[in-house]
């Protein structure tokens, strides 16, 4: 077996309140090869936090700590902001949850996509303008030369969201961390996007972190699933194996999918009292 793309030993993040430091990840453990894993788990959970922290985006006065953070054979832990700096977007990349607040509102759309690109890898104009123009194809935007010269505002979320995509796939990173990548889309146009995030994945052999809180999304689309709840990891699984799930949170979660083929009153409520410690 290869080496995996990351490894991650005891993972904490923690932000101070006025009655001491609270921890919102827990000191979590997992390992990533070239596959797509998911991360799944209620609003609150600590997937985000986790996504970030493996990218060192934790802003203070919030502290993150591991006993290891691995990258292919490169140690995060030690390396500088500047470092880090040129291995985001570059090795790793992050599609943040809100894609509003990560484009740039005075930058074309094509120079930002551009940009993301150049900031990394030398090229000339008029092979920079056709790598933009091929990405958005790939993202599947049907007439690239006129939407590279829009800004923000003029394009939908649903465009916003497959932009972001396109800037964080055109370096070519090893490694993407899809943060809720199609939260602000309507369902057939979340199922387009993820079908473009996976074929890149699969096409280009890059790892893939995909985080949501939807466990059905996230067993279409991965190969392996943690489960969290309560900064913790409470389950890992494969995703077909899903069903054979053990833990309660993980069974509830499960039992909360609405189903296509059955009409139900009302969904069942989770029974937190079960797993939580008083
Ligand atoms: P998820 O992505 O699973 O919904 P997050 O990772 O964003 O959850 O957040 C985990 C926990 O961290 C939440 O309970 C949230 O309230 C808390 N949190 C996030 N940011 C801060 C902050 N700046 N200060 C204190 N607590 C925070
Ligand atoms: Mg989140």
């Amino acid at each position: 077996m290869t080496a995996p793309l990351l490894t991650v030993d005891n993972l904490r993040v923690s932000f101070p309140t006025p009655a001491g430091p609270v921890e919102v990840v827990k000191g979590i453990s997992f390992s990533l090869g070239r596959e797509r894993l998911g991360i799944v788990g209620e609003s609150g959970s600590g997937k985000s936090m986790t996504g970030r922290a493996i990218l060192k985006l934790i802003r203070p006065p919030g502290k993150v700590s591991a006993d290891r953070l691995d990258f292919a054979g490169i140690d995060l832990t030690r390396q500088s902001e500047k470092a880090m700096r040129t291995l985001r977007g570059a090795r790793i990349s992050m599609v943040m949850q809100d894609p509003k607040f990560s484009l740039n509102p005075v930058m074309t759309i094509g120079e930002q996509i551009a940009e993301a690109l150049s900031t990394h890898r030398r090229l000339q104009r008029r092979e920079l303008d056709q790598r933009v123009h091929a990405m958005l194809e790939a993202v599947r935007i049907d007439d690239p030369e006129r939407v590279a010269r829009l800004y923000p505002h003029e394009i939908s979320g649903g465009m916003g969201q497959r932009v972001m995509i396109a800037m964080m796939l055109i370096p070519e990173p090893d490694l993407l961390i899809a943060d809720e990548p199609t939260s602000a889309l309507d369902v057939s146009v979340q199922a387009q996007v993820l079908d473009i995030i996976d074929d890149l994945v699969k096409r280009k052999g890059m790892g893939l972190i995909f985080i949501s809180h939807d466990l059905n999304l996230v067993s279409a689309y991965c190969d392996r699933i943690l489960v969290m709840h309560g900064g913790r990891i409470v389950e890992t699984c494969k995703a077909g194996e899903l069903s054979q799930a053990s833990h309660p949170y993980t069974r509830g979660l499960i039992a909360a999918i609405p189903r296509l083929d059955e009409t139900r009153e009302s969904l069942p409520i989770l029974d937190r009292s079960q797993w939580t410690a008083a």
